[in-house]
């Protein structure tokens, strides 16, 4: 596709009379006839608009020899004694006749902003609040360093003295017996297998016998296929709908600017159906055998309890017959008092006899605490 190339010329201020809109291929002020200078912006030129859509500049391009051919000639430099801005291609100041030196500042060419390539946007840094806020939060990270600030907050400990006042024992023995018992299963996990009775409360086989009585019932569902749908949905996509204009421009570093305009494909989103056929599904209900059958299980006969605040539990008597067992159960507790923020109180729960003795009313303890209130640790003092 064909270049259309065109010089634009912009125009400057002058920071000496105030005279707006020089064209640039004037390099001394026509009113004042101070030189431009790469000093107060006179050298920031004002290149005009550009159509937002193509980037093609507003202004009419240069047409005349003389101009494309100053437009032509590099990068202005300025001059190190005077100031004077000159053609890039002069070796000596129009202005004072200095040769260019080695530290003759030189204004730059570069590419500018285009409309389908607009500049990234830089993520400007969150406004900070303020310094008290910062240091606030200075001094919990330094103490917690790498944490979240709140669960360092809150697992923060502190130690408190305490004192046990009082324990508790609460112990249950419960006569169990392995007794006939009908169930319900389903026909295919059932497994005929005959039961052995416990000797002294344990080696039993609960047992399958007797399996009968066996109905339908359902025992879920499943999903099946029921044939096949079209099925259709609205997407939309990019195709190539002819052609447009878009323009690149670049500041040549002398006041001009070189645009390069080329007609490229143009893309415009079409809507358009998307068809495929789906298989469509159906749940149907499962059904199997459900059958009756003898088995045994052990079930609570009789249940004697003792309790007391003493520091001897004790396990209440029960007669044991052949097919009988004994299951046990113990809780312990332990209270605490202790003061954070007025007086609190605290309850151990010991698991094992053993630990519970430990324990003795009256005794002093340490208890470390943590900034939300929870007991972490208890140990005698
Ligand atoms: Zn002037
Ligand atoms: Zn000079």
């Amino acid at each position: 596709m064909a270049k259309r190339t065109r010089i634009i010329e912009g125009t400057w201020n002058c920071t000496s009379c105030d005279t707006k809109g020089i064209p640039a291929r004037h390099k001394l002020c026509p009113n004042c006839n101070n030189p431009r200078e790469v000093t107060g912006k006179e050298s920031e030129f004002d290149f005009g608009g550009v159509d937002a859509k193509s980037g093609k500049s507003l202004r009419e391009g240069v047409a005349d020899d003389e101009t494309l051919e100053l437009a032509a000639a590099g990068e202005d430099w300025f001059c190190a004694y005077c100031g004077a801005a000159n053609r890039g291609d002069a070796s000596h100041c129009k202005q004072c006749s200095a040769e260019r030196t080695a530290d003759a500042k030189a204004a730059v060419s570069r590419e500018l902003p285009s409309p389908e390539a607009p500049p990234q946007p830089v993520a400007q840094p969150k406004k900070p609040g303020g310094t008290k806020r910062w240091l606030v939060l200075g001094v919990l990270f330094s103490c917690c360093f790498g944490g979240g600030l709140f669960r360092c907050w809150a697992s923060s400990t502190h130690e408190y003295p305490g004192e046990v006042t009082g324990t508790a024992w609460k112990r249950a023995v419960v006569q169990e017996r392995y007794l006939p018992v009908e169930k319900t299963g389903w026909r295919d996990e059932l497994h005929g297998t005959a039961p052995r009775m416990p000797v002294n409360g344990a080696g039993e086989v609960a047992g399958v016998a007797n399996i009968r009585g066996c109905v339908s019932r359902q025992r879920g569902t499943r999903r099946v296929a029921d044939g096949t749908e079209r099925v259709c949905r609205n997407k939309t996509r990019k195709v190539a709908c002819g052609t447009e204009e878009k323009c690149r421009r670049r500041d040549k570093g002398n006041g001009f600017v070189e645009e390069v305009c080329e007609d490229v494909t143009k893309y415009c989103s079409e809507s358009y159906e998307d068809c495929k056929t789906e298989t469509r599904y159906r749940t149907e209900p499962v059904y199997a055998q459900q059958c009756t059958y003898d088995t045994y299980e052990w079930a609570p006969q009789d249940r004697r309890e003792a309790s007391g605040t003493d520091d001897r539990p004790r396990w209440p008597t029960l007669p044991v017959g052949g097919l009988d067992r004994l299951r046990r159960e113990e809780q312990y507790s332990v209270n605490i008092r202790y003061e954070d923020d007025g007086v609190k109180e605290h309850v151990l729960e010991p698991k094992r006899e053993q630990e519970f003795l430990a324990w003795k009313k009256g005794q002093g303890v340490n208890l470390t605490v943590t900034n939300l209130g929870k007991v972490e640790q208890v140990v005698p003092r």
